[in-house]
């Protein structure tokens, strides 16, 4: 590293830019005669260095060779990088052609990945302004991060004011910080797993940034590749077997490369950065690209949100009409299946735990795929359409006002924002923000939105008590998870995350036709992830929470006392009665109204069992709390299974009930039971929706955000203010409604 520049008061800075940008024109005007022409050693390509006083300090500048792009593919392209991160300029001077802006941002756009200091040089604004092109460059500036300075290098203008502003950002002791551009669903979550990895061993980083690393080797970059199988060849090797899987991936479900992915997610950041007010061009041709053409429409401001919000329903009208008749399938196979297995089984815990225990439990899951799957198959087409980048992009401003961002969009809408979704990768999603307080106000709002799994319990919840108006009541409720995000997170950024909002970052890919097979491969991955948790987590739990719901069961007094109620029952019959009793359908008046008393001292008894389980304690306990919202025991036991995960929530009422009665038909859904159960009722069931909404987040949300934060504390925040919220919201919920009449 080049050091002596520093000792003697020197500042380095270097001049990048395509060729022909009028690079050379510049570093002419500033330096003049002062300059001395020489090779980069070893190798053909002109260095060319100068120099300039100001204010009695050296400046030495560097031109490098002009070029496109910071990747491998030519020599220019090397020797501009390794000079770079080598010789490490206080500033690099980033010449753009202004007539001819997005392709020149590009680079830009490397540079500040890169983290090194810009400062872009606006030139050639003559020229595009004799083209009807009007650049906005205090906005652009704003949007960029970095200072922007019109120049005509042509006639020398501007060229003070270029240097003057590289000085200040030298002076102003800047550290290289590299911007993080989202990549999109399938190349996001590897760079982030690489980026761990690259910084856990220290691979490369005293060269590069750990994303810019990850992404090179997502781009095939053979010389970083060759570098870093020098230093580290099982890092080396590690990285690359996850590109290749990336790789195989993107082929598979986009038909592409992850280098197209990512050149496609830089020009549409560059085309959202360009949007409204920076770039004005005064007479249009025609040579508009589909996309945009497709844009106008799409983000226009009157017709986009309109269009944004029918889209939004359409997914429920979808989600919900198509999946009715499997989701009735799923059941009655469930159902089938626990009566075949209660016929086999004998009668004891084994029966009870397989029935109870595993087979609700897993119903109670699977019953909700069909769901899911029309949900998620809506979410990947937006996706992959690029759809989901435009609405993003509009919410911009939205989102600026409750201090987050663009990007946090894509968190709330991977954590359930459209209903479906799961708040372990939404939360994982923030890593694209800039700001650590943008980022943590994301991270702590978006498990607010209706993840894939509670969904299934608020649509059990809808399906009991709100029939008539089922996807008016989720598109309701999802509303109601955007506004408490939003104002949450207002709150949050005003409070313990006071501070400014972060620049500018925001992208437009082109618009793609998703291809069938990628859209089922997308759709079929969150499926997966979905059952695979359901068959692991979700039943051990289940397991669990049946031993808690039945153990230790009843003091032996008590059984002793239902057990001389049911005699005392049956002594009372004649023999001839007696004879008849356990044979279903049969028999006089007095025998059917010995059975209804049986039946009831059975519920009675399974009732007190529960209560008296170690579930039933805690429950009960909380009775005390939850009262103001209009919870009982044997939701509160629910709600304490849900924080293992929220598909819990429906697999522990199932299993509450069934326990509690015991002579019920099997095939009666959970929704019908609670229908039938005089504790419930539309007022409750929407407190109980409300509070699920709000909660704190499942158990392996709460490790990721402990993991995203670098801080355990967040993660009990979040568990805290959550339910605190819950608590809050439910219980004005329920007392508003009992002022009113309700419930
Ligand atoms: P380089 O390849 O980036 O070094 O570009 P040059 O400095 O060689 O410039 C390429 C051409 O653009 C030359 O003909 C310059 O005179 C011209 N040029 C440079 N800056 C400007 C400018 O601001 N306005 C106009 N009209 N022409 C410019
Ligand atoms: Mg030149």
């Amino acid at each position: 590293m080049n050091r002596t520049s520093r000792e003697t008061q020197e500042h380095l800075f270097a001049l990048a830019g395509n060729p022909n940008c009028g690079k050379t024109t510049l570093f002419n005007a500033i330096t003049g005669a002062r300059q001395h022409v020489g090779n980069y050693p070893g190798i053909t390509v002109e260095k060319k260095e100068g120099l300039y006083a100001l204010n009695g300090r050296q400046i030495r500048l560097v031109d490098l060779p002009g070029t496109y792009s910071l990747t491998a593919y030519s020599l220019e392209e090397l020797v501009a990088r390794d000079f770079l991160v080598h010789e490490r300029p206080e500033v690099v001077i980033n010449i753009v052609d202004a007539s001819n802006l997005d392709r020149n941002l590009y680079l830009t756009l490397q540079l500040l990945e890169l983290g090194v200091p810009v400062v872009v040089a606006l030139n050639m604004i003559d020229v595009a302004e004799g083209r009807g092109v009007r650049i906005n460059a205090e906005e652009l500036s704003k949007r960029l991060g970095v200072p922007v300075v019109p120049t005509v290098a042509r006639r020398g203008e501007g060229k003070d004011a270029v240097i003057q502003a590289a000085v200040d950002v030298a002076r102003s002791g800047i550290r290289w910080q590299p911007l993080r551009i989202s990549y999109g669903p399938d190349v996001d979550p590897v760079l982030v797993d690489m980026e761990k990895i690259i910084e856990s061993s220290g691979f490369l980083t005293d060269l590069y940034p750990a994303r810019w690393t990850a992404l090179k080797y997502l781009e095939e970059d053979e010389q970083v590749k060759k570098k870093g199988r020098e230093r580290n060849p099982e890092v080396s090797d590690r990285l690359e077997a996850m590109a290749a899987k990336v790789t195989e991936h993107i082929q598979k479900t986009l038909d592409s490369y992850p280098e197209a992915i990512i050149a496609d997610h830089r020009y549409g950041f560059i085309a959202a950065l360009l949007k409204d007010g920076v770039l004005e061009q005064r007479f249009k041709g025609n040579r508009l690209h589909l996309s945009d053409q497709i844009d106008r429409v799409l983000t226009n401001r009157f017709f986009g949100p309109i269009v944004m919000v029918a889209v939004l329903y359409g997914v429920y009208e979808i989600t919900f009409t198509y999946s009715e008749l499997p989701v009735q399938w799923f059941e009655a196979a469930f159902a089938a299946l626990g009566r075949w297995a209660e016929g086999i089984l004998p009668e004891g815990p084994l029966r009870s735990l397989v029935v109870s225990g595993i087979i609700d439990g897993v119903g109670g899951v699977m019953g909700f795929v069909p769901l899911i799957f029309f949900m998620f198959l809506a979410i990947a087409f937006l996706e992959d359409t690029g759809y989901l980048a435009r609405a993003a992009y509009m919410l911009d401003r939205v989102f600026r006002i409750f201090g987050l961002h663009g990007n946090s969009f894509m968190a709330f809408i991977i954590s359930g924002g459209i209903a479906g979704g799961c708040a372990v990768p939404g939360v994982m999603a923030t890593r694209t923000l800039r700001t650590s307080r943008e980022r943590l106000a994301t991270l702590l709002t978006a498990p607010f939105m209706n993840c894939g799994a509670k969904v299934p319990v608020l649509a059990m919840l809808i399906a009991a008590f709100f029939t008539e108006n089922r996807a008016q009541m989720l598109f309701l409720l999802t509303l109601l998870a955007w506004i408490f995000a939003l104002v949450l997170a207002k709150v949050i950024r005003l409070t313990i995350l006071r501070g400014p909002s972060s620049p500018f970052l925001l992208e437009l890919p082109p618009y793609r036709i998703p291809t069938f097979k990628g859209l089922m491969i997308h759709t079929w991955e969150r499926i997966w992830q979905y059952v695979r948790k359901a068959g692991t987590i979700i039943v051990a739990i289940s397991i669990l929470l049946w031993a808690l719901m039945t153990y230790p069961g009843l003091a032996p007094e008590e059984k002793n006392r239902f057990e001389a109620a049911r005699r005392s029952v049956i002594e009372a019959l004649s023999p001839d009665d007696r004879a008849v009793l356990e044979t279903p359908g049969s028999g006089t008046a007095s025998v059917l109204e010995a059975r209804r008393r049986l039946q009831a001292i059975a519920r009675e008894e399974a009732t007190a069992a529960l209560r008296a389980s170690f579930a039933g304690r805690i429950g009960t306990a909380l009775e005390k709390v939850t009262r103001w919202c209009g919870f009982d025991w044997r939701t509160n036991v629910a709600l304490v299974g849900g924080f293992a995960a929220k598909e819990v929530i429906i697999s522990t009422l199932g299993t509450a009930y069934s326990l509690g009665e015991l002579d019920g038909d099997d095939s009666t859904t959970l929704s019908q039971r609670l229908r039938q159960d005089p504790h419930w009722n539309p007022l409750v069931a929407f407190a109980a929706m409300v509070f699920i909404m709000l909660y704190s987040p499942c158990f392996v949300t709460v490790t990721c955000i402990i993991k995203e934060s670098g801080s355990w504390k967040w993660g009990v925040f979040s568990m805290a203010f959550n339910t605190t919220v819950a608590f809050l919201a439910a219980t004005a919920v329920y007392q508003g409604g009992r002022l009113l009449g309700l419930g």
